[in-house]
């Protein structure tokens, strides 16, 4: 049996030592004050057994891997439009290129991109009562933990710095592909990203994902076959115009955010979730590409 315990404190240990750890995210302003020598893994096994290994409860800004919620919750609704409003085919892009966009008339490649998140946060935008609020409180009912929150500061932070994100939400109005008000979606696109989680909650909230869509508490959120779909997503997506070397080096699907986390499954086995601020060129966290490679090398666990 493998003894995940030892795996992952020694993978731990060995990256930490790493000189080269990539740069921490500075065009929102208040991520670049992440200490780049944080490090933390945690792995929820779907037997209920967990491993950690240093900061993997410190909670951080999980950015773009809320994407990933905010995308199930719109599965969830059901909304028929959704797959004609956005595409599933990896972008060959970084997470904020525009050029396709205008290209493509306005049909995001894929819901993992920004542009693609902003049309899937309009979609929330207009089925939730309480946007904000209600998408807080399905992240806390999948995670099982009522205490998750926003950090507001982040929110304002990328609110008042968002150019890029202000650019593909008017490009997504004047091809009619926004039925909300850019700021109103905005808003709430930024709140989503804020959104501030530890490895250890993030690892709980995407048990969901490996569970064929019950969560922890083994309550069904989404169906069998959304839960696959989602999974496809992350696989052929989740690291943007790295996805390919993702699933070369680590093989499973995952999602990656620039507050450095990153959170990868495998069906029926386990969540794995890592955080280390510093970014490779990709916009990926650096140590955390490498611990999930040494982790699915070390253990032969992957989808492949
Ligand atoms: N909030 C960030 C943005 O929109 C998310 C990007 C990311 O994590 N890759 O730029």
């Amino acid at each position: 049996m493998l003894d995940f315990n030892t795996i992952i404190n020694n993978i731990h240990n060995n990256l930490k030592h790493n000189v080269v750890k990539g740069v921490v995210a500075s065009y929102i302003p208040e991520l670049s004050k992440q200490d780049v020598n944080s490090f933390g893994i945690f792995m929820q096994h779907m037997d209920g057994r967990t491993f950690q290994a240093g900061d993997a409860e410190v909670p951080f800004s999980i950015q773009s891997i809320s994407k990933v919620l905010s995308l199930s919750k719109a599965i969830a609704f059901e909304d028929n439009n959704l797959w004609t409003r956005v595409d599933v085919e990896p972008s060959g892009n970084p997470f904020n290129h525009l050029s396709l966009l205008e290209l493509e008339n306005g049909i995001p490649r894929n819901p993992l991109i920004n542009a693609g998140a902003i049309v899937v946060a309009d979609i929330l935008c207009s089925q939730f009562k309480n946007p904000k609020e209600d998408f807080l409180q399905y992240v806390r009912d999948i995670a099982n933990d009522q205490t998750i929150t926003y950090n507001y500061k982040v929110a304002e932070s990328e609110r008042l710095t968002g150019f890029n994100n202000f650019a593909a939400a008017n490009l997504l109005k004047s091809f009619d592909n926004l039925n909300n008000d850019v700021d109103v979606v905005l808003d709430f696109y930024f709140h989503q990203c804020a959104l501030e989680m530890t490895c250890a909650q993030i690892a709980k909230t995407f048990y969901v994902f490996a569970n064929s869509g019950k969560c922890i508490n083994n309550i069904p959120h989404i169906t069998v076959s959304q839960a696959k779909r989602i999974n496809a997503i992350m696989l052929t997506c989740g690291f943007y115009d790295e996805s390919g070397e993702f699933a070369f080096e680590v093989g499973l699907p995952g999602k990656s955010g620039v507050g450095g986390g990153i959170v990868a499954l495998l069906p029926n086995h386990f969540v794995l979730t890592t955080w280390a601020p510093g970014l490779n060129a990709k916009g990926n966290s650096l140590l955390g590409m490498q611990a999930l490679e040494q982790f699915t090398t070390q253990t032969n666990l992957s989808v492949f």
